[in-house]
């Protein structure tokens, strides 16, 4: 249920108002816009008398919910999310380019990629250390090892990193993480959600590969309901009969996203298409369709990579990507704040 403020309430009836449903045992989600002030009600609302509350003085309309997702939910807090990292902004207008290796090889690899991904317009760096790979005889990521060399890339670079938990033993070597990574693997491992809502950094969820828009909402509202608000959606593909790509890349994810939710979309087309070619046309249109921002596996040396090589693009591709797709954001805006 949201309660919705009349402009420039009363204080004092404010302040009665929410202490009284506070003790009705509900928790208050307060979301102060420019143009109004919304009240989320969390709890058992079926305790609430709505005719009571809407002859009030100061508050315009109350409204019920009906999705089940209630902090992540636009309704709750009708403006646009902004993530803070390091210097970089997501969310909000901001538009942001994450870029790196699908897993960190080797210190040189790293540092090299980092700073020319910085050079080509990326403010966030990516790199797996803890890989979740289909074979057990895969490279499986070098882990914590791999987080420091993630560490000496961002004390060289000062570019803020993402990188992928897969269990919670390993959040140990999260601290100095600036986004923690949940893969399409374990969007409904709801005991690494929880404990990820304790935490005050951002988490980005992807989207797992047979969950529905509401699922993976729902995925973050796990991670909302700990109290930890910055949470980043990312669309990467689902299955689909398709074969021709690895994933198929569900575009139309951002707006339905953006409609029913104020946290920020990411668009990862390298995961998505499984190839280096189609990752220029789907980044643009991602950006097209209003994505937030672009998850994008760059490497210095793809055909080598370790883990990924096929949809990996090379640095100087990628900064011709974001150079273009920064030249069609101004025609690429949409509001869905109210
Ligand atoms: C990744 O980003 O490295 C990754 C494994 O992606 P996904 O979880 O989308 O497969
Ligand atoms: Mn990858």
């Amino acid at each position: 249920m949201v309660v919705i403020l009349k402009k420039d309430p009363n204080e004092k009836q404010l302040e009665n108002l929410k202490n009284w449903l506070r003790s009705l045992g509900l928790e208050l989600h307060i979301s102060d816009g420019a143009n109004q002030t919304v009240l989320g009600l969390v709890g058992d609302t079926s305790v609430v008398d709505i005719d009571l509350i809407k002859a009030l003085d100061i508050v315009e309309d109350v409204k019920r919910i009906q999705e089940p997702f209630k902090n992540a939910n636009r309704k709750f807090h009708p403006q646009d999310t902004v993530i803070e990292v390091g210097g970089a902004r997501l969310g909000g207008g901001n538009f942001q380019f994450i870029a790196g290796p699908c897993s960190v090889e080797t210190e040189e690899q790293i540092c090299y990629v980092a700073q020319a991904v910085k050079e080509g317009g990326a403010g966030i760096l990516r790199g797996g250390a803890f890989k979740p790979r289909t074979s057990p005889y895969s490279f499986q990521g070098l882990g914590a090892e791999g987080i420091r060399l993630l560490l000496e890339a961002k004390r060289e670079t000062g570019l803020p990193i993402i990188t992928e938990i897969m269990d919670l033993h390993q959040l140990e070597y999260f601290d100095e993480v600036d986004i923690i990574q949940v893969g399409a693997r374990n969007m409904q491992n709801f005991e690494l959600l929880k404990e990820l809502g304790h935490l005050r950094k951002p988490v980005l969820i992807k989207r797992g590969m047979s969950a529905t828009l509401q699922e993976l909402l729902m995925s973050a509202e796990y991670v909302m309901a700990g109290g930890n608000e910055q949470v980043i959606l990312c669309e990467r593909g689902i299955r689909t009969f398709e074969t021709a790509t690895r994933n198929t890349l569900d575009l139309s994810a951002v707006p339905v996203l953006k409609t029913l939710s104020h946290l920020p979309v990411v668009i990862d087309p390298s995961h998505a298409t499984g190839k280096a070619s189609l990752v220029r046309p789907m980044a643009l249109a991602a950006a097209a369709a209003g994505a937030d921002g672009l998850m994008i596996e760059v490497h210095n040396d793809p055909q080598h990579a370790w883990c990924d090589g096929p949809q990996s693009i090379t640095p100087e591709a990628f900064a011709a990507l974001a150079r273009d797709v920064r030249g069609i954001l101004p025609f690429c805006q949409y509001s869905y704040e109210s």
